[in-house]
C-alpha cells in the first residue's frame, strides 16, 4: 500500500511549462540526460488488465465514456536521467522482441503451409506466437514514461501525482508550487 506521504502533487499548469519541474529525475535522483515532453493520463478504474482493458474500451462504443473520464495533462521538459533512459529501452526491447516474435511465430505455420506439408510441432510455435503477443503488454507498459518516472495526473487532470519521488527530485521543485500528499490543496 503507498502512504500518502509518498506522494508528491504538482498543479498540472506548472509542468505544462518548459524549464518548471525540476533538474534531478524522480527515480533515481540523477541529473537528467534528457528532458521529454509528453501527456500524462489519469488513471483509471477498470476490471481486469487495465491496459487491455483501455485498448479495447477505446474501439468499442464506450469510447466516448472512456474518454471523459480519462484527464490528460500536458508535460514539457520533465527530467530523464541516463538510467531511466536505459530501463526504457530494455523494457521496450522486451517488449519488441515479444510483440514481433509473437507476430512471427503465429503467421509460421502459415507461411509454411503455403510451401510444405507443415509438421504438427509447427502449431505449437503458432501457440506459443498467441501465448507472447498479449504478454508483449506487459513491458511495453513498464517501460511506459509515466510507470518509469512513477507520475499520473489527478483524477480531476488539475495536478500531477509522483509516487515516491527521489530527494534531489523534490528539492528541484519552485517552492510553494507543490505539497505532499495525493489530493489537490
Ligand atoms: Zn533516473
Amino acid at each position: 500500500m503507498i502512504q500518502v506521504t509518498d506522494l508528491v502533487t504538482l498543479p498540472a499548469e506548472l509542468v505544462g511549462q518548459p524549464g518548471h519541474v525540476s533538474r534531478h529525475c524522480t527515480r533515481h535522483g540523477e541529473p537528467a540526460a534528457r528532458y521529454r515532453d509528453f501527456k500524462l493520463q489519469s488513471s483509471v478504474k477498470l476490471e481486469g488488465s487495465r491496459w487491455w482493458s483501455a485498448n479495447v474500451l477505446t474501439m468499442s462504443s464506450d469510447a466516448g465514456d472512456y474518454a471523459k473520464k480519462v484527464k490528460v495533462a500536458e508535460v514539457t521538459g520533465w527530467p530523464l536521467c541516463s538510467r531511466c533512459l536505459r530501463m526504457r529501452a530494455r523494457w521496450m526491447v522486451v517488449a519488441a522482441v515479444l510483440f514481433y516474435g509473437g507476430l512471427l511465430a503465429v503467421a509460421s505455420p502459415f507461411v509454411a503451409a503455403i510451401f510444405v506439408d507443415v509438421p504438427g510441432w509447427m502449431a505449437g510455435v503458432g501457440a506459443a506466437g498467441f501465448v507472447a503477443l498479449p504478454v508483449s503488454a506487459w513491458p511495453f507498459s513498464r517501460g511506459s514514461i509515466p510507470r518509469v518516472i512513477g507520475a499520473r495526473t489527478s483524477a480531476d487532470g488539475a495536478f500531477v501525482v509522483v509516487r515516491s519521488p527521489s530527494s534531489e527530485f523534490v528539492s528541484g521543485l519552485p517552492d510553494g508550487e507543490w505539497h505532499r500528499g495525493g489530493s489537490g490543496p
